[in-house]
């Protein structure tokens, strides 16, 4: 584990080094849990969107995306619970006046702890948790006189929610975040297709069962915000809404489940970096949940939520707006009579854009060392990452500036940057310029010599073997096309 926390340190160096992830406003000195994506990782970023974008709505018959709105009418928020119920416990430090997730004070503890014991005081939390007993909570931590890793006293207030929530006003009036011109950052992207139902279903003459899906930002006051870009307080979402007949729930959840495993694992997660974790305390929504886990450098973590949410959002929507969310069933049931209107069910798959940039990069980030021929140690830090989603996909290096060599390099990232990412460079030694390419995760790399100029052949260099091979410049298009298109 040590070792791993070194890795991941080292992780978040190289992101920041290669133009992948930048805190945000660094030159002030940062904003706590917001991060800016550079010109690699922003291009990243959209590419691993683009894939599960294209699986959603291309890759699937029945499912449709829309780009909603951040803000919404407040009442949304009222309607889904969230102006209620979404909180989480917290507990202050008396003595430093610091704040914290009571699980996630807990669970720092416990790490700490043989197994064994750490298995029991987590088992009493969730017990707790479950039942909502803050008194209790308060309690656990301090009979196991948890400390403020800041005061390193046990002087704590009681435990009590705290609404995650960030608010803002609309129009020009003095007192913000009063009254009816309050609005809300959404905190999840599902809200937005939910109020859209009816409007997608009957535009797009949509029958059940269908999925409405949605890529976009959320915002969360997180208190305690750790572990680089897995907990931010603005990160993106990818959220599909599947609408089914009630009572077929359990069908979908499973069908979902499994999908979505085997799409990770598409993404080149091997199968035994992920596990399904199911809830035993179910959201006020739900009535069947799991998150997808991935083992990230610093444990086992969510990385995607698959929860049957019945009918609760439509419903409640439909309470409060007054306006009915139903659909009419054309199908026939056993009396040969249509199934007539119904509030659908609904399966949601949520998956967090930025927690699977850094499974990427966490699975991707590789350390190697090895002996040369000449009994020399080498080594290189290299980004394996997919071929089909790396921010760039090929190199065209020319060996020297001269000699006409730029000329044919140039000529060829002219035919191939209107297909894919392409990189042009001259300057330094070839092998500097191929561990540069290393670094950034360019899966390869074509270097244009005086050889190419007698019989129009190049070589081509491959990130992940570092093998050398000659193919015709002719080919070279091809080639990366057909390993890189999905
Ligand atoms: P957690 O328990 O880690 O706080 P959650 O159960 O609240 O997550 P959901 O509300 O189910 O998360 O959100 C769906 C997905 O959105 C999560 O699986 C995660 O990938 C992503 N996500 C949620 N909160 C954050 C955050 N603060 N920063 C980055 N991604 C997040």
């Amino acid at each position: 584990m040590a070792n791993d926390t070194n890795i991941f340190a080292e992780l978040i160096a190289h992101c920041k080094e290669y133009g992948y992830i930048f805190q945000s406003s660094e030159i002030y000195d940062g904003l706590s849990a917001v991060y800016d994506y550079g010109q690699n990782g922003a291009q990243l970023k959209k590419n691993i969107r683009d894939y599960w974008w294209k699986s959603m709505t291309q890759l699937q018959d029945n499912i449709v995306g829309i780009d909603a709105a951040i803000f919404m009418h407040p009442t949304t928020w009222k309607a889904s619970g969230h102006v209620d119920n979404f909180s989480d416990p917290m507990v202050d430090n008396k003595d430093s006046n610091k704040r914290y997730r009571v699980d996630h004070l807990i669970e720092g503890y416990a790490e700490a702890l043989p197994e064994i014991d750490a298995k029991a005081v987590l088992v009493a939390m969730d017990a707790l948790l479950a039942k909502d007993d803050y008194a209790g909570l308060k309690k656990l931590i301090e009979d196991n006189k948890i400390k403020c890793a800041i005061s390193k006293t046990c002087n704590w207030t009681d435990v009590r929610q705290f609404n995650l929530m960030f608010s803002t006003a609309f129009g020009a009036t003095a007192a913000e975040n009063e009254g009816d011109n309050i609005v809300y950052l959404r905190p999840e992207t599902a809200q937005g297709i939910f109020v859209n139902f009816l409007n997608v279903q009957k535009t797009g003459r949509m029958k059940i069962p269908f999925g409405i899906a949605q890529t976009g930002k959320a915002f969360r006051n997180e208190i305690v915000a750790r572990q680089f870009i897995f907990r931010m307080r603005e990160f993106e979402q990818m959220e599909m809404q599947f609408f089914i007949r009630p009572g077929s729930q359990m069908e979908w959840f499973n069908y979902w489940k499994a999908e979505r495993k085997s799409w990770h694992e598409s993404l080149g997660i091997p199968a035994e970096k992920l596990r399904f974790h199911n809830h035993i305390k179910l959201a006020h929504y739900a009535d069947a949940a799991l998150d997808i886990e991935f083992e990230f450098p610093f444990g086992w973590k969510e990385l995607e939520g698959i929860h049957s949410r019945t009918d609760f959002d439509l419903t409640q929507h439909q309470t409060y707006s007054k306006k009915k969310l139903q659909y009419f069933d054309n199908d026939l049931n056993e009396q040969g009579k249509p199934i007539g209107n119904y509030v659908p069910y609904v399966v949601e798959t949520s998956v967090g854009l930025d927690r699977l940039f850094l499974t990427i990069m966490s699975l991707a980030y590789n350390q190697e060392k090895w002996i040369k021929e000449d009994g020399t140690e080498d080594s290189r830090v290299v980004l394996k990452i997919p071929a089909k989603i790396a921010p760039t996909k090929l190199a065209i290096l020319p060996l020297i500036k001269k000699d006409g060599l730029p000329e044919i390099a140039r000529s060829l990232l002219d035919d191939c940057k209107g297909s894919f990412m392409c990189f042009y460079e001259e300057k330094d030694a070839i092998g500097k310029r191929y561990r540069r390419m290393d670094a950034i995760g360019t899966p390869f790399c074509v270097t244009i010599d005086h050889q190419t100029k007698e019989d129009n052949t190049v070589t081509i260099r491959y990130r992940d073997t570092m093998l050398q091979e000659r193919i015709a410049l002719a080919d070279v298009k091809k080639l990366v096309l057909e390993k890189t298109t999905w």
